[in-house]
């Protein structure tokens, strides 16, 4: 098959993940006789030092002409002082926004080899912690109106909250579709006693549950569920929820699991051309020592075979590699403890890549 993947190296650490990732889908493709292009996409502070523009609208276009982006991560301290609107995030946003990706799923997976780099304590992690949020995209405080305005001598700011039925509607159904495929257990989580759009968010909700019988459909509000994560992870299957909410519950959900470094992300609209992200930011404080690691980017790339190309047995030969290469007891520094490591061997950047590449196999 032949694919063209816009690739996004972005900033930070993004170059070198983003490196390794391209290395496992060029052994993928040989493996499997697949052809995949790459077209270079400049996106984030690296396109404001070249073009002044977080997302020049030709970098968009190459996006949309994709079969999919993948995307490392943008962003750093360098640009932290330019204006609001030309952020190198604004360009994410963009880019989600034109892309129409409205649903993001985050897996929050414990591997069994990394167990003991989960913060909780073993009796709750030993229930085991398998679940996924799918968060809506495109909608909500991020994309409402935001102004600052001097009223009555001071500064006040507003962030404008919005929802319709039809934007809550569709994230909705990739929730309860989602479910469908797994435990069948939806947790919808809102502010339903203090905010409108969360109300309108639990109607919309409980009017789709009659339309899926086998799904068993929870309320929960955010503050619990933060809580819930922590208490007891076990108990959650799917969580849907709004932007924002989301945001703030995935990162919980990626530190459980013991590295933010291990987490990738697929987001999807209407159409198979997906964006395919690790979970992290570009950590600045890391970039170009070839300590990252590049696993989240290797299983984003892995999720984009399995649901944007539909070759399931590529993305477990990937996920299989990664699995074998963790069983031999290669760590990246972010994922290597530092108490009990006997055993275990630390390894940069590349040397990951490098050992996932040499570990995927064919059947
Ligand atoms: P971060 O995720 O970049 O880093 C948080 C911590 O996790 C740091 O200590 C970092 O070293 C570590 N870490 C992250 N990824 C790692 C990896 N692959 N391997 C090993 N360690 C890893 O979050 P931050 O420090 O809050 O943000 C840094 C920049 O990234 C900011 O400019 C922020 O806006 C941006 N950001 C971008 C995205 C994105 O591109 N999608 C997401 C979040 C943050």
């Amino acid at each position: 098959m032949q694919k063209n993947i816009a690739v996004i190296r972005g900033d930070g650490i993004g170059p070198e993940i983003v490196e390794q990732a391209l290395k496992v889908l060029d052994k993928t493709a040989e493996l499997f006789c697949h052809n995949f292009e790459y077209t270079d996409v400049d996106m984030g502070g690296c396109a404001i030092d070249k073009w002044g523009d977080p997302l020049p609208e030709e970098m968009l276009a190459k996006c949309l002409d994709s079969d999919s982006v993948l995307l490392g991560a943008v962003g750093g301290p360098k640009w932290n002082d330019v204006p609001g609107n030309m952020r190198p995030e604004k360009g994410l946003l963009r880019l989600r926004a034109g892309m129409g990706v409205y649903s993001n799923n985050r897996p929050a997976k414990i591997w069994p080899q990394l167990s003991s780099a989960s913060p909780l304590k073993e009796s709750i992690v030993n229930k085991g912690i398998d679940f996924i949020i799918v968060r809506e995209l495109i909608g909500g405080i991020y994309f409402g109106t935001h102004k600052t305005e001097l009223a009555e001598g001071q500064k006040v700011a507003v962030d404008e909250l919005k929802y319709s039925e039809a934007e809550i509607e569709r994230i909705g159904r990739i929730g309860f579709e989602t479910a469908m495929k797994r435990g069948k257990k939806l947790c919808s989580v809102e502010k339903s006693n203090v905010l409108d759009s969360s109300r309108l968010w639990k109607a919309v909700m409980h009017r789709l549950a009659d339309e899926y019988p086998e799904v068993e459909l929870s309320d929960m509000l955010v503050d619990n569920c933060a809580m819930q994560i922590v208490k007891d992870p076990s108990q959650f299957d799917v969580v849907v929820t709004e932007n924002m909410f989301g945001d703030i519950l995935s990162d919980e959900a990626s530190m459980i699991t013991g590295s933010i470094g291990m987490i990738p992300s697929s987001s999807l609209g209407a159409t198979k051309c997906g964006l395919y992200e690790p979970i992290h930011g570009s950590a600045p404080d890391i970039a170009g020592k070839d300590i990252a690691n590049p696993i989240g980017t290797i299983l984003s790339a892995a999720m984009m075979l399995r649901f944007s190309f539909d070759m399931e047995k590529e993305a477990d030969a990937i996920e299989e590699a990664v699995s074998r290469v963790l069983d031999a007891g290669y760590r990246t520094g972010d994922i290597f403890p530092s108490e009990d490591n006997s055993g275990l061997t630390l390894v940069g950047c590349s040397e990951m890549g490098r050992l996932i590449i040499e570990n995927i196999q064919k059947g």
